[in-house]
């Protein structure tokens, strides 16, 4: 009989489980729905790829990224697991060729897209088979509350509702407890078990920095980064050329990503980055889902980001090598202002939820506390050591504080007294004991805070 490590070993060629895979195969053969969060590359496919292959039935394995399908089974092919995929990228023959294989049981693991799991051509398909598990990748794209809500995900409850005997799992590399919650609640998790596994990449430098000089501190950071392979993230497809432009004139070896590029461009682009033919990429956010590119060295966030799941998921794809990585985030009040007023664009609910994910990432881009707390909470975890070692707070001297309680409420009594509609100007002149012709003109000179900031 085998067992879940006669197949680790003898198909996939691992003599350990990572962290939690036992746990979590152990859980789906005993038929309990199971919710599974780990980081990237903590090693997910696993967990469903070694129950698959104990049990006797077919597994659906549901993935929303075409190309990371087609890798996956690729990879299994290669291990000489009978795997395939039916998406929208197949020709007709190839379609029909994988779905006879489905049909005779000689597949073990079917991927499919959502979208195309739902059709009843694959309805039919599967009623005449033994449905063991149903496995459903990036499994946050059923929730509203996620960075990446996907609509056909919520339907997924019906592919269950037809085949019950096929246990679930949902894997994701990024969940709040809110998010959690959503999951098990939508595809109607009864007797479910969850397992987290730790988000904390101790690999990865964290660092924060008042945006002043954008371009200038690019090019700053980059001189200890010489031919060191990173990503770039921008807001804009605009912001995203002008900056590619630049540190081309720079002399660096670089690339521009976004969703505004041909096709065929953007592909080249994205390879020549992957193959290390280019050194740096730089790129909206349209980049990087599905990439697993183990040396990148460096993640910059030109802009901000707008939710604190899509920064860990975007600095996520520093140091999977294990290697040390340095993330530096460039803020400043008013990309925050410029994010806000996008978000004013959309519709209620998705609006309040925008604004939410703002302002925890602002909070903790203005926190003075260890990055990896606000993080990790972020996500449900405790970070429990007192100084992380490898963030710009933990390293930064505390003598950079001071008291200044006293001069902030002569600052905002001043405000309060002038009326609380003057501009910052103003208000300096006023505790500053200026004579010009404005505070003459209000009568400022009377009020009990005129002149007791000259020191
Ligand atoms: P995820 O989907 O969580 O991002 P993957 O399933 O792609 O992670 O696994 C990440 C890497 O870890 C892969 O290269 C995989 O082969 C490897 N891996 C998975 N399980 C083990 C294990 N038990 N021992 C060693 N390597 C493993
Ligand atoms: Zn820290």
């Amino acid at each position: 009989m085998p067992t879940p490590e006669s197949i680790l070993k003898s198909i996939f060629g691992y003599d350990t489980f990572k962290p939690l895979q036992r746990e979590i195969i152990t859980n789906v053969q005993a038929r309990r729905d199971t919710l599974v969060v780990m980081p990237t590359g903590g090693g997910k496919s696993l967990t469903y790829q070694v129950p698959a292959l104990l049990f006797d039935g077919l597994t659906v394995v549901v993935s929303p990224l075409i190309a990371l399908m087609k890798d996956q089974v690729e990879q299994l092919n290669a291990l000489g697991v009978p795997a395939v995929f039916l998406n929208s990228s197949l020709s007709q023959e190839e379609y029909q060729a994988n779905m006879d294989s489905v049909k005779s049981g000689q597949s073990k693991l079917l991927y499919v897209a959502p979208e195309t799991l739902l059709t009843p051509r694959i309805y039919s398909l599967l009623s005449s088979l033994k449905l063991d598990l149903l496995a459903i990748d990036e499994a946050h794209c059923i929730s509203e509350w996620g960075h990446d809500f996907r609509p056909e995900y919520r339907q997924l409850v019906d592919v269950r509702r037809k085949f019950p005997s096929a246990v679930c799992m949902a894997l994701t590399a990024t969940a709040t407890p809110r998010v959690r919650a959503d999951i098990a609640a939508s595809l109607g998790f009864t007797q479910s078990n969850e397992f987290l596994a730790s988000f904390n990449r101790d690999n990865l430098f964290i660092e924060v920095a008042p945006k002043r000089e954008p371009i200038a501190q690019t090019l700053r950071f980059l001189e200890n980064f010489k031919d060191q392979s990173g990503i770039i993230y921008c807001f804009s497809r605009k912001q995203v050329d002008e900056l590619a432009a630049t540190l081309a004139r720079h002399k660096y070896s670089v690339r521009p990503y976004h969703a505004g590029l041909e096709d065929s461009d953007r592909r080249r682009n994205q390879e020549a980055f992957i193959r290390d033919d280019a050194q740096i990429i730089v790129a909206t956010i349209a980049f990087g889902m599905g990439i697993n590119k183990p040396n990148v060295r460096f993640v910059i966030h030109f802009d901000l980001p707008k939710s604190i799941e899509s920064y860990y998921q975007e600095i996520g794809r520093a140091g999977r090598d294990g290697l040390p990585a340095h993330c530096l985030l460039l803020y400043s009040y008013g990309d925050a202002s410029k994010i806000r007023y996008f978000i004013d664009q959309k519709e209620e609910p998705e609006r309040s939820a925008s604004y939410q994910h703002l302002d925890a990432m602002t909070r903790y881009a203005e926190g003075n506390i260890c990055r990896r707390k606000p993080l990790l909470s972020y996500f449900g975890e405790t970070f429990a050591q007192e100084n992380c070692g490898t963030c710009d707070n933990c390293n930064s001297e505390p003598a950079d504080q001071q008291d200044i309680t006293v001069a902030v409420q002569k600052l905002l009594s001043c405000v309060k007294r002038s009326g609380e509609r003057f501009g910052a100007a103003h208000v300096v002149d006023i505790l500053l004991g200026s004579k010009n012709e404005k505070i003459e003109k209000y009568r400022h000179h009377e009020l009990s805070t005129y002149g007791i900031g000259r020191n």
